[in-house]
């Protein structure tokens, strides 16, 4: 294996070229570096880890958080108090991209108090060599930058750093060892737990760096995937989010093939009251076998987050969606037939390149017509070395505010008219933790993702309850336990 720079302006002899011990278990070195201090300071090293981005990469995070832990650290409740600061950056959009950045001045004045201080930036934004370069030469204070491939390499990199090594860059372009199942997790809570079906993505819609930074599609073994919920079930959580960039197309890669209807249908067999959430389903890969598995699935929640992205076909294609408007409708309705009080959501970029006030007239109408629970709206980020960062973009930064402002309007109203449709109902709620609009509040989700904030007793978080709905919120319903402490 060889760790360096690929296609960069970083100096070769800036990075390192690491051949490395067959065998050597880097954990276990670090770990032995670490009870050294310990026994000389008295004092368990802490780590503080910063996830930017999505749910895979809070995914992510919880196996860098287990790798840390089977280090030896422990985690710090900040960065002031860490003697390694990792961030885990996002690359989809450039705002998230500019959030990293406005952070990253901040740990050179954490360097300076704290000279044994480590750094590291991760994830997506360092699998772009261009970032990765731009870090490499304005950033000194940063020690190690790996990219998404890297992750399991992540115990040699910090042990190469510990060693004495100035500056560890690690941004290989594939996947050297693409599905370890080795690395531990450490979840945060013990409710809901995230499970990454697949990895990487094929699809290359032409505005998404998401290919390009996670590589192509693989998917994990069917047994290891029921093994791992078994295990989260036995232990007590109660919300299994089955994560992928595209789940729809989860198996293509394994042999002999398996399909996500099938995925879906033995993790529902799995014994235990518990409901099985998914993201990301790709409209193009939507069968109508999966929602018909949906609606037999009784473990799986009545919601379907399905991006549709635009409701205008000339846009969908240059896109490169692969579905029409039409065809997208004929789903919903195909769906709403079969899954009765079936949610959806969905993702919307406004002001694709050449996307004109028609185009978005007809997004508009689209959401007239799904009428979605609620929506993930973005103004369209040009993303380096994708298609549509080639394409003419003549609307101007206002005309796209406009209309992510009306979009915005629009859904508002579509989402109050839903929660006001819900007072006077009983719902399923699983209570999540404390709420936010009061003492003696809980929070929890429906099956279909409505916020609940409810009065109830404490000893009910983790457990589903039934809940009265008496009023409706902007963000959420709110109301009363009537009953509630499933005890599974
Ligand atoms: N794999 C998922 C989502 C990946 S990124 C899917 O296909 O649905 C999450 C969302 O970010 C996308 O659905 C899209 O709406 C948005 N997004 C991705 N790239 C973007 C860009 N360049 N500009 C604005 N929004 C973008
Ligand atoms: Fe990006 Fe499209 Fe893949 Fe989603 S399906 S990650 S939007 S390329």
């Amino acid at each position: 294996m060889i760790i360096y720079a690929v296609g960069t302006t970083v100096k070769k002899e800036d990075a390192i070229n690491i051949i490395p011990n067959k065998g050597e278990n880097f954990t276990r070195l670090v770990r032995d570096y670490n009870e050294d201090i310990f026994e000389k300071t008295g004092r368990q090293p802490l780590a503080f880890v910063r996830t930017f981005g999505c749910q895979q990469n809070v995914s992510d995070s919880e196996k860098l958080k287990g790798m840390l832990f089977a280090m030896g650290y422990a985690m710090a409740q900040g960065p002031e108090t860490a003697d390694l600061i990792l961030f885990n950056t996002c690359a989809v959009r450039e705002n998230a991209e500019e959030r990293v950045l406005g952070n990253v001045g901040a740990l050179k004045s954490l360097k300076e108090s704290n000279r044994g201080l480590i750094t590291g930036l991760c994830g997506c934004m360092m699998q772009q060599p261009h970032i990765a370069a731009k870090v490499h030469a304005h950033y000194p204070y940063v020690d190690l930058i790996f990219g998404t491939h890297a992750l399991g390499r992540f115990p040699e990199l910090l042990w190469r750093r510990l060693g004495g090594d100035k500056r560890i860059v690690d941004l290989e372009e594939a996947c050297s060892d693409p599905l370890r199942e080795d690395i531990p997790v450490s979840r945060e809570g013990n409710i809901g737990a995230w499970v990454p079906v697949m990895y990487g993505c094929d699809n290359f819609c032409t505005y998404c760096v998401v290919p390009f930074v996670r590589g192509r599609e693989r998917s994990r073994e069917l047994c290891v995937i029921l093994d791992e919920v078994k295990g989260l079930v036995e232990k007590g959580f109660k919300e299994i989010h089955l994560l992928g960039q595209n789940v729809n197309s989860y198996g293509r890669t394994l042999e002999p093939g398996v399909s996500f209807s099938e995925l879906l249908r033995r993790i529902n067999a799995i014994p235990g009251d518990f409901r099985i959430r998914f993201m990301t389903s790709h409209p193009k890969d939507c069968t109508h076998e999966l929602i018909d598995t949906i609606a037999e699935c009784e473990k799986v929640c009545r919601h379907i987050h399905l991006p549709v992205q635009s409701g205008s076909d000339r846009i969908l294609s240059a896109m490169n969606r692969r579905y029409t408007a039409e065809k997208y409708l004929s789903l919903i309705d195909y769906a709403r037939g079969k899954i009765k009080g079936v949610a959806f959501t969905s993702d919307i970029i406004v002001g694709f390149p050449g996307e004109t006030d028609a185009d978005f007239a007809e997004t508009l109408s689209l959401i007239e017509r799904v009428r979605y629970h609620s929506l993930y709206t973005f103004i369209y980020s040009k993303r380096e070395g994708t298609k549509a960062a080639l394409m003419e973009d003549p609307a101007t930064r206002e005309d796209k505010r406009r209309r992510f402002d009306m979009l915005t309007q629009i859904q508002r109203r579509i989402g109050q008219d839903i929660y006001d449709s819900l007072v006077g109902t009983t719902c399923r709620v699983l209570a999540e933790g404390p709420g936010k609009t009061g003492q003696g509040m809980l929070a929890g989700r429906t099956e279909q993702g409505v916020i609940v904030e409810f009065e109830g007793d404490e000893a009910l978080v983790g457990r589903f309850a039934e809940v009265s709905v008496t009023k409706a919120m902007l963000w959420a319903v709110a109301g009363k336990a009537v009953t509630g402490g499933s005890l599974f």
